[in-house]
């Protein structure tokens, strides 16, 4: 049966039960459960202000790329994605926040700290659209002294926009790259191209905000050529500040993990849940050899190794190291990536 209301904790309610949390699948130790779907909550205003003052903000920190100085606030300023790339659960009605709820909630973070927040880390998946609402908030954050890093898709990017950010604030922008081969990204339903993503670089790049750009390694469409060619076009064409790359999982709820269940690729979600190995359920299946053009879970993970090298060499670490002088930010990353390679 669908949800007929939010599942938000209500003041008079101290827990709600996990069986009648919709919308999540959940395991007791003798059994898997998937309670039933949520219906889509049109009006995301009329969600509460979230309870800040509940949260021990000491004990946490911003990633590492994204820390431009504390205190710092996490912001959602929108829900769901205008675009339906077929591996991912995120698109679906694409909802926004009022700027008057934004300031309201920038309002309530601030007091809550008693200090001005100096950096605001915006999670939406496509920041950027639409301009004008993009601009508008970049406005407010400007008002609020705030720098802020943001993420979006390179196909909504543009020279003017990547400008007006820059002037209010923006100092990072993601961009989810996923892949560089023309033929990946069509079976994935990605509007772009790699000349595209190479201009959307380049536009942040002349702007000074810092780029970072993530891939998938191992898609039911890649081979290793694929792979490879991948890394070395992100590194020779495309070329982020930094780079992450990360294993391909066929998420359940997906296009792409229907076809996948389809073709005997990934067993069903299911039969995952019914599984008791703890990798197994970490690790959702993206390395049956067959998914991969056979390649194996070892081979991938040395793609990935292989990719986290390739791209972080002797140059690329003394390129960071210069970039970093302007922005302290940076130094907690370059440590991480220093530790990591
Ligand atoms: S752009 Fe990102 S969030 Fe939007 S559908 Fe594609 S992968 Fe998902």
């Amino acid at each position: 049966m669908p949800c007929t209301r939010p599942t938000t904790l209500q003041p008079d309610e101290p827990y709600l039960d996990t069986a009648e949390i919709n919308g999540i699948a959940w395991k007791s130790p003798s059994q898997a459960f998937i309670n039933a779907g949520w219906n889509t909550i049109e009006n995301i205003d009329a969600l509460p202000m979230p309870a800040y003052d509940l949260a021990k903000w000491e004990r946490y920190a911003p990633s590492a790329h994204r820390d431009l100085g504390r205190p710092f606030l996490p912001l959602i300023t929108a829900r769901g994605c205008p675009n339906s790339c077929s591996y991912c659960v995120v698109h679906g009605r694409y909802r926004l926040h009022s700027i008057e709820y934004i300031d309201k909630l920038l309002r309530a973070s601030t007091e809550m700290y008693d200090a001005a927040i100096r950096n605001i880390i915006v999670w939406d998946d496509t920041f950027t659209v639409p301009e004008g609402r993009c601009n508008r908030l970049a406005e407010l954050f400007f008002q609020y002294g705030a720098g802020y890093t943001i993420n979006t898709s390179t196909w909504f990017w543009s020279r003017e926009q990547a400008r007006i950010l820059k002037d209010s604030g923006c100092e990072v922008v993601f961009f989810g790259v996923e892949s560089c081969d023309p033929d990946v990204l069509k079976n994935f339903g990605r509007r772009t191209t790699p000349r595209e993503i190479e201009k959307a670089f380049r536009i942040a790049r002349d702007c000074e905000i810092l780029t970072v750009g993530s891939v998938m390694v191992g898609t039911p469409y890649d081979t290793r050529e694929t792979i490879e060619r991948n890394v070395n076009y992100l590194i020779e064409n495309i070329q982020p500040d930094l780079a992450f790359f990360s294993h391909f999982a066929a998420t359940p709820g997906s296009a792409c993990y229907r076809e996948c269940v389809i073709k005997g690729v990934v067993p069903p979600y299911r039969d995952w849940l019914s599984r008791t190995d703890s990798e197994f359920c970490l690790t959702p299946p993206p390395y049956t050899p067959s998914a991969n053009r056979g390649l194996s879970k070892n081979e991938i993970d040395e793609l990935v190794n292989w990719a986290y090298r390739r791209f972080y060499t002797q140059t690329r670490m003394e390129m960071l190291y210069e970039l970093s002088k302007g922005r302290s930010f940076l130094k907690g990353a370059i440590s991480r990536i220093e530790r990591a390679i």
